[in-house]
Formats: structure tokens, C-alpha cells, sequence
């Protein structure tokens, strides 16, 4: 046991097996969001990956992925975007939650890439968070699936709630998770942690009742927490 007391563990033991089991079990290309059948239908770029993550949040994934393909397939960079009303945006991105707040954010952004950032979305993290209506989350995720840089931990309800049932950490908030992983989880799996855990968490880990008996890493799972599983 380590002196900060949201972690549980030093080190995790077998890491390297247990990330190289789910990638085998659940590996893809998509990003979690978006299901890697429609995600192939729009162009991957990190202003794509902008959008899409903005139309997910408070968002179903099916939802977000139909959203996402009728905006992106045809307006896939900002200056298209930018020529775009309001209105003309929330009819392609509805019923995503917040429609309205949304299409008129999405907006802004695309001027704004155009205006201060040639029509690049900035590949730094400070400058992201820097527009209106990109969070830290938010930015994570463009970092990770949109430019693929190391050294980023977005961390989501799955990536937050599965480490705490593996008994890795004993955490909160998806911020202390985040600062309690980036102290056990080697650095090298950073960026494919959310990617993997998310779709652990959709398909496996589920929230309520996980499917335990169906488990390719329940040999290291410690189940606190776990009251109920199939
Ligand atoms: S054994 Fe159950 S609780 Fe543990 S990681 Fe697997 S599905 Fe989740």
C-alpha cells in the first residue's frame, strides 16, 4: 500500500497481460463513441473527433453516432461547418442532448478554428480547452483519438468504475481516478486505456449486473463493489 490512500496498489500486478487479454478480446478501431461501422463512414480527423465527442456528451452512443454521420459526412471540416446556421446544424444533430446549445457552440468553434487557428483544431492541450464548450474530457479525447499523443488519461464512467471493482484504486471521482491511474497504470498503455475500458465497460463491466462469467480478466478481478453479476 502506497501512502496516498485513493490508491490501492503499488503496482499492477500482471498488467501487462491483462491489457494485452482485452485487446485481444475488444480491440477495434473506433473511437468509443461512435460504433466502428458508421465511424468508417466519415473522415477520421481530429476535427471529426472534436465533434463527435461535443455531440456525445449527455448523449446515447447510437444517437451520437447517427448525429455524427449526418453532420460530418458532408461537413467534415470547420470551414464547411462555418458556412452552416444554427439551425441547419440542429437539424442534423437532433434529438442529441442539448441540441440547440450544441449546434450553436459547434458553430462558434469552426469560427474560430478558421479565425485563430488556420482551420486547425490545436494540437495542444491548453489551447483546446481554450474553446468555448471543449472541457477537459473533452480534450483528452482529441488528444488521444484525434492526434494519438502520448501522456493522456481521459477518463470516463467505465474507466472510473472498472479499476475500483478490479481493486486497483479506491476512488470517487473520475478526476481522483484519473490521478490515482496515472501513478499504477505504466504510461505506455495511457492511450489505449480509455479505448479499451470503455468498450470493457459497454460490453463486459457493465454498470449494473456485470457479465463476471463471460470475464477474459476475472482471474484478477477482485469484484469490490459487485453485488450482483451474471
Ligand atoms: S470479473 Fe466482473 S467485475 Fe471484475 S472486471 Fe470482470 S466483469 Fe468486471
Amino acid at each position: 500500500m502506497v501512502e496516498d490512500s485513493k490508491v490501492l496498489v503499488e503496482k499492477i500486478e500482471n498488467v501487462d497481460e491483462i491489457f494485452s487479454i482485452l485487446k485481444d478480446y475488444l480491440y477495434g478501431k473506433e473511437i468509443p463513441f461512435v460504433s466502428r461501422e458508421k465511424w468508417e463512414e466519415i473522415p477520421h480527423t481530429p476535427f471529426t473527433t472534436l465533434i463527435s465527442c461535443i455531440l456525445s456528451l449527455r448523449t446515447k452512443d447510437e444517437v451520437t453516432s447517427d448525429a455524427s454521420i449526418r453532420l460530418l459526412k458532408k461537413y467534415d471540416t470547420p470551414e464547411k461547418i462555418a458556412e452552416l446556421s444554427e439551425k441547419k446544424i440542429e437539424e442534423l444533430i437532433y434529438p442529441v442532448g442539448f441540441y440547440k446549445t450544441k449546434a450553436k457552440r459547434i458553430k462558434e468553434i469552426a469560427k474560430t478554428l478558421i479565425e485563430k487557428y488556420n482551420g486547425k483544431v490545436p494540437e495542444d492541450f491548453n489551447e483546446l480547452i481554450k474553446l468555448r464548450g471543449v472541457g477537459r474530457k473533452t480534450a483528452n479525447i482529441v488528444m488521444v483519438y484525434g492526434y494519438n499523443k502520448k501522456g493522456f488519461l481521459p477518463i470516463d464512467t467505465h474507466c472510473h468504475r472498472i479499476p475500483n471493482r478490479l481493486g486497483w484504486i479506491f476512488t470517487k471521482t473520475p478526476e481522483e481516478t484519473k490521478e490515482a491511474l496515472k501513478k499504477i497504470i505504466p504510461r505506455e498503455y495511457w492511450n489505449e486505456f480509455n479505448h479499451l475500458f470503455v468498450l470493457f465497460g459497454k460490453t463486459i463491466c457493465t454498470p449494473v449486473s456485470p457479465f463476471c462469467s463471460k470475464c477474459p480478466i476475472e482471474k484478477y478481478c477482485k469484484k469490490i463493489g459487485v453485488t450482483k453479476h451474471r
